[in-house]
């Protein structure tokens, strides 16, 4: 029996939000045994995510969890950054430990809006014993950034990563999964604003496994199944002109 595999997707209202959540979904909908945990960046959950997730075909669950707004941290750090998705993935976390039981099998993953999937990598992921890595493609400044897989072992002996190196799990979001029994096991683990930024893979991958006890998946790290890419704001300079004149093209259309 394959283990369900559970994407949690923060997601927030902007013009291109209904273009990179079908994208994602028709994604989805190649990969059998999938439940979608989409959460809202926002108080309440809006008309357009709701309907468009009645409609997707997809097996999913629809929460709503807004950031904090003035949310301060490390005023003093010039290095710091609002952490995003932490409210949304955390709220994620809870519904999962309020909703399964540790007879259930699963997978968690997390899968940001905009990145590109491949349905191989959902294939992957149903190996997962504890914490499965792979590469992730356009990120931390490089083509690929990767766990370092030792072919005789197929142990995780290091990480290619140069985008602060020292962080104890130097990997993006999108670069790992994690068994669903050791996210009930260890009912504490969750994201955290405390954290500098990048450190958030870490803070969650601290509280659940060790380094040594990670598991490399895509030919022990030698394929790319997942790209952080990043949608570029499209020019609605027209679209505020005519907002102004009160002749918006989006009357009675959803976009
Ligand atoms: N996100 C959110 N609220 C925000 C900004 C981002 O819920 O105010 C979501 C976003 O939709 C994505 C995730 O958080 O699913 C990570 O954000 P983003 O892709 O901007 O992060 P980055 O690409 O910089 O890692
Ligand atoms: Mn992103």
């Amino acid at each position: 029996v394959k283990p369900t595999i559970y994407a949690i997707t923060p997601t927030f209202s902007r013009p291109v939000q209904k273009a990179e959540l079908t994208r994602l979904s028709q994604t989805f909908l190649h990969v059998p045994n999938f439940h979608w945990i989409v959460v809202e960046d926002a108080a309440t959950k809006t008309t357009l995510v709701t309907r468009f997730l009645e409609e997707s075909g997809l097996i999913y669950t629809h929460l709503a969890a807004a950031t904090p707004p003035n949310y301060k941290l490390g005023r003093n750090d010039p290095n710091w950054k609002k952490p995003r998705g932490v409210e949304q993935r955390n709220a994620a976390l809870r519904w999962l430990r309020e909703n399964l039981k540790p007879t259930d099998r699963g997978v968690v993953f997390f899968a940001d809006d905009d990145n590109t999937y491949s349905i191989k990598l959902f294939h992957e992921m149903e190996k997962i014993q504890r914490v499965g890595v792979w590469p992730v493609g356009l990120v931390g400044g490089l083509m690929v950034e990767k766990p370092m897989c030792d072919n005789v072992t197929s142990k995780v002996i290091g990480f290619n990563a140069v985008w602060k190196p020292d962080r104890p799990f130097p990997l993006d979001m999108a670069g790992f999964a994690i068994n669903l029994r050791l996210l009930l096991e260890n009912k504490d683990a969750v994201f955290s604003y405390e954290v500098q930024g990048g450190y958030q893979e870490s803070e969650i991958l601290s509280q659940i496994v060790t380094r040594n006890e990670l598991e490399p998946l895509a030919d022990c790290c030698t394929k790319v199944y997942v790209w952080h890419t990043r949608t570029e704001p499209p020019q609605l300079n027209v679209e505020q002109l005519l907002i102004k004149k009160g002749k918006r093209s989006n009357v009675g259309i959803e976009v």
